[in-house]
This record gives structure tokens, sequence and C-alpha cells, in this order.
């Protein structure tokens, strides 16, 4: 595959074979932990999940009303009930029921051992003890069966699942307080380059602030992962070694931003090919072309490139896939829409783009996407207002305006 914008002649590698690659070198973490359910938002469950008890427990009412045994009772004709007494939500009715009789029942309350049927509040009328029923009440009706949402033995999170706010409902609900979950995924990313300046400091001729590593702080914000923050390391070839190595020696993936291209002071390549193995790649993207994958001793490496857009495309399409794959959350597939295009688009034929838009949905259900402006993988504005990607494959030379264009959006939706 040639990249015909800048007549380069080194084989790419589509997106595709790149992300197979990296799915073929990667091994999920094995190691995991018991936590308690309160901590385990956003973490990977290692283990299955099944239910001690039946939810609900017991036959309860599904409405504030009236409960009573339904036998002998002819919906034909009007009828009357003797109220013995109430069954409240925590504080079940302890008598027996006779015929003739109701308890009063509130939502969530046990129902008596002899009722079968639950009238709402609203359809009766209340003359002191006596409550007075219409004709063609619906009899057998109201009722929470015992173990209708859940069995008791039955499965309630399989493992490998992300656990979301529902799922906490849901396992507190059969009172789980500890689940054990894979460990963190621990995570080192540093910037690289001698341009790069903290916040807090005025900017020097040729100097920019450091915006990388705020972007990645960021995106890897996740529960299944640990995170290092290890700051800028200047375009040295030791310091740069010394920092690969010491942040290896603990951590299952490092990511880079910068020095990854063929630049004099892009060093990644030859000291990753230096320290561990490396599997550097052109990939058929734009943006994010260069990016250098490998392994130092068991920690995987990602070294993407220094434009910030690139940074988050790259992250997004690339890293990201992998990291979920490394914390053992299944890989899901990204929803994709198609839009009519309002903007006509600049591309020449070589690589996938993932030019940044803005989605909106017509009354009529449509959707349309206009190009969010200046499209440089350093212009960080233009994608800062966006809400999806344009995804234009290799072959496509341009959009024009009416044309139909694939897009992802910005947000994770997944399925
Ligand atoms: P490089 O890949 O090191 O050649 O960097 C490519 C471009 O990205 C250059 O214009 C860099 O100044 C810029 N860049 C590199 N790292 C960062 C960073 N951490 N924050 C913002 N811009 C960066
Ligand atoms: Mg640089």
């Amino acid at each position: 595959m040639i990249d015909q914008c800048s007549l380069e002649l080194t084989p790419m590698l589509t997106i595709d074979a790149a992300l197979l690659r990296i799915n073929e070198a990667i091994e999920v973490i094995s190691e995991s932990e018991k936590i308690t359910l309160k901590e385990a938002l956003g973490r990977v469950l290692a283990e299955p999940v099944y239910s001690s008890i039946n939810i609900p427990q017991e036959r309860n009412a599904a409405m504030d009303g009236y409960a009573f045994s339904s036998s002998g009772i002819n919906t034909k004709k009007t009828f009357i009930l003797n109220k013995v007494g109430v069954s409240w939500a925590g504080q079940p009715f302890k008598g027996e029921l006779l015929a003739g009789q109701c308890v009063r029942i509130f939502t969530g309350a046990v129902l008596p051992a002899e009722a079968d049927s639950v009238i709402m509040q609203e359809h009766v009328q209340v003359d002191e003890q006596l409550i007075h029923f219409p004709v063609e009440v619906d009899l057998g009706q109201n009722i929470r069966e015992m173990g209708e949402d859940i069995k008791q033995g039955s499965l309630l999170v399989a493992p490998l699942h992300k656990l979301t706010a529902i799922d906490m409902g849901l396992l507190a609900s059969a009172g789980i307080e500890y689940v054990t979950v894979k460990r963190r995924v621990k995570i080192a990313f540093f910037s690289t380059g001698d341009e790069l300046v903290g916040l807090g400091q005025a900017l020097a001729s040729g100097q920019i602030y450091d915006s990388n590593r705020y972007t990645l702080s960021g995106l890897l914000c996740d529960a299944s992962y640990s995170v290092t923050d290890m700051g800028v390391i200047p375009d040295n070839r030791q310091l740069l070694q010394d920092s690969f190595l010491e942040a290896a020696q603990n951590h299952d993936v490092i990511i880079t931003t910068g020095g990854a291209s063929v630049g004099e002071a892009d060093y990644v390549k030859e000291i990753l090919s230096h320290c561990g193995t490396v599997d550097f790649w052109k990939i058929a993207i734009k943006p994010g072309k260069p990016l250098a994958f490998g392994k130092i001793g068991r920690c995987y490496f990602f070294g993407l490139p220094g434009n910030p857009v690139a940074v988050i495309v790259t992250f997004k399409y690339i890293v990201e896939p992998a990291l979920k794959q490394l914390a053992g959350a299944p890989i899901m597939n990204r929803i994709q829409l198609t839009a009519r295009c309002t903007s006509s688009l600049k591309k020449a034929p070589g690589r996938q783009e993932y030019q940044r838009g803005i989605l909106s949905q017509e009354m009529n259900g449509e959707f349309l996407v206009a190009s969010s402006g200046k499209q440089g993988s350093n212009i960080l504005s233009a994608i800062s207002h966006a809400n999806c990607y344009i995804v234009l494959p290799i072959e496509c030379s341009g959009v024009q305006v009416g044309d139909k264009v694939r897009v992802d959006l910005i947000g994770d939706t997944f399925y």
C-alpha cells in the first residue's frame, strides 16, 4: 500500500491488520483480587457471580392495595371483605387470612400465605374496616412471585464483564458484598520532546505546552487501569532508555507520545529495538501513521506520534482495544452510523482517514455530518468541538456535498 500524499514507499499496514497483530500479541491479565462491591464499579469480573437467594425472596405486593384469597369470590358481583390487619414493607402481617377477610398491603410487603390477589387501593371504597370491591376486579394480579427476577443459584454476572452501575445494583440486590475481579492493568505514560513545557511556566520561543499528557490522563481514566504519569522526558537517548527500562519493571504497558517518527531526535523506535522487541509500524491511517508497538520484557509498549490529534485517534482505535483486551474486558464493536455529508472533504487515496465532524439528526431521523474545521493533526480546537469521526476508507479520493459517509461517535458507544 502506498501513501500517495507523502510518496513514501514503505509498505503500510491497514488498521485491521495492525489490530490483529496486537490482538495476537496480548495476553490477558491472569491475576485477580477480591474487593468489596463498593469498589467494583468499572472493574472486570474474574469469576462468575451466582445468587444464593431468590429475588424476590418471598411473594409480595406490586401495588398499594388490599390482599385476599380469591377462592369463593364471584367477580360478577361487588363484594365486601373485612380488613383484619396490615402488611407493611418490612413488617409482614402475621395472622391467618380467612375467607371474607383482606389485609391492607403496601408495595413490596409480603403477601399472607393464603392471599393470591391484590386489588389497587384506587379501585376500592373504604368504610372503616369494611372494604368494598367493585364488579369484575382482576383476581390473581399485582403480585411479585418468589424468584421471578432471579432464581436461587442462577448466574447474576458472567466473568470478563466490566461492572456497570446497573450491575452494582443487581449484585447488591442479591446481597453480594465481595467480588473477585481482574487486577488493574498497570500503565505508565510520558511525553517526549525538548520543546515541551509544563503548565505554570512561561513559554520561551520554540516551546509548547505538553498537552498530550493531559489528554492521555483523561483517556486513561478507567477503574480497570492503574496509571502512572511519568512526566516529560527530553529527547535524550540515555534518559529515554532509562525511563523505558524503569517503567517496564513494574507496569504492564508503557505509552509514550512523540519521537516515534524518523526525525533526528526520534529515538523511540531505536531504543525499543535496543531494550526489547519492536514491531514498528506505519499504519495506513491519518492522523497517526507512525506508531511503535513492541515489548520490553513482559511490558507492552505503544509509542504514539506526538501530534495531539494523532494521539487521540491512535489511542481510541489502537491502544484502547489493546488495554481492554489486557484487562480481560470483551472487545466490543463500535456503533457505526451512516450520515449524509454536508461539507466537501479533501482526501487522497492511500490511508484510512478519521476526519473530525459534527453529527446531527434531522426531524425525519436522517443523520447529517459536517466537517468540524481544519483537519491538521495539530489542530486540537477542531476535535474539541467535534462529536464524531468521519471515517473515509483507504481508496476514497474525497467527498462531495451529499455523499454518504461512515461516522463513528467520539464518545464510547459500543455494542
Ligand atoms: P514528534 O512526533 O516528536 O515529531 O512530534 C510531532 C509534533 O507533535 C511536534 O509538532 C511536537 O511539538 C508535537 N508534540 C509532541 N509531543 C507533544 C505533547 N506532549 N504535547 C503537545 N504537542 C506535542
Ligand atoms: Mg519530538
